[in-house]
């Protein structure tokens, strides 16, 4: 099957890069992606970094991952976006973006007629989140925060998009598993719920850290996922888990 976005296209065995404008209102922004279509049918992902400014382990961690899957080892269809929220990434902000002063990550899925983050959210659930059959979002701490490494979802009362979330939760691999009790609120994972969409939250690396190593325990964490998901082999080279998943509320 095709995967389109917009005027970006990947045939099943190719994988394509790109950007797309959005239309925030007062500015127009681009906003990068990498389509990765695998030869053999499976599902649709999605993953986005760049959410927040200043949460450069996931920017990298995607763009590598995206240099790193061929087409040929995938089964399903890949939408990489490693820098979904431009105005806050390239303005350096941590948290808010400089347009508007909010916090993209609180008013998921957005509004088309809102203000510019509110605009930017609706793009991004509009043009890639939305028919997804399972959504993941990277975060990392902001050179302001100390943070260990955890994994975000919810529960939402519908067992079997409980249990889709749970288990993808487990996957990644980190100990910390930390889950919210309803699927209320304007964070990407919880408003991907809420549509029906299997999701959760990863959180890897602190205090505005690029360490080489931390990138490479996440993109660790998203081939756990998308073996989990069905997307790839396990591959070879990717580090054990030594740790044992546990649920916190
Ligand atoms: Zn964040």
């Amino acid at each position: 099957m095709t995967l389109t976005i917009g005027p970006l296209r990947a045939e099943p065995g190719q994988k394509t890069r790109g950007s797309l404008p959005a239309d925030l209102g007062t500015t127009t922004v681009d906003v990068p992606l990498i389509l990765v279509n695998g030869s053999r049918p499976g599902p649709k992902i999605v993953i986005t970094g760049g959410v927040h400014g200043g949460e450069f382990i996931p920017v990298d961690a995607t763009t590598r991952l995206a240099g790193l899957l061929e087409p040929d080892e995938v089964a399903g269809r890949l939408v990489i976006c490693p820098v979904a929220n431009p105005p806050a990434v390239y303005g350096g902000r941590l948290n808010i973006s400089p347009l508007d002063g909010v916090n993209i990550n609180r008013v998921f899925p957005g509004d088309k007629d809102g203000g510019p983050t509110d605009r930017m959210a609706a793009w991004l659930f509009e043009h890639l989140i939305d028919g997804a059959d399972a959504y993941v979002d990277l975060h990392s701490g902001g050179i302001d925060q100390l943070l260990l490494d955890f994994v975000g979802y919810r529960l939402t009362g519908d067992a079997e998009l409980d249990a889709k979330n749970k288990a993808m939760a487990h996957a990644v691999g980190y100990e910390r598993v930390i889950f919210g009790t309803s699927a209320d609120g304007g964070n990407s994972h919880a408003a991907a719920n809420r549509q029906g969409i299997p999701a959760i939250l990863v959180e890897t690396g602190q205090l505005g850290d690029r360490d080489p190593a931390t990138v490479r325990r996440l993109i660790d964490a998203l081939y756990r996922i998308l073996h989990h998901l069905g997307v790839i082999e396990a591959p070879q080279h990717v580090a054990p888990v030594t740790v044992q998943p546990r649920d916190w509320m």
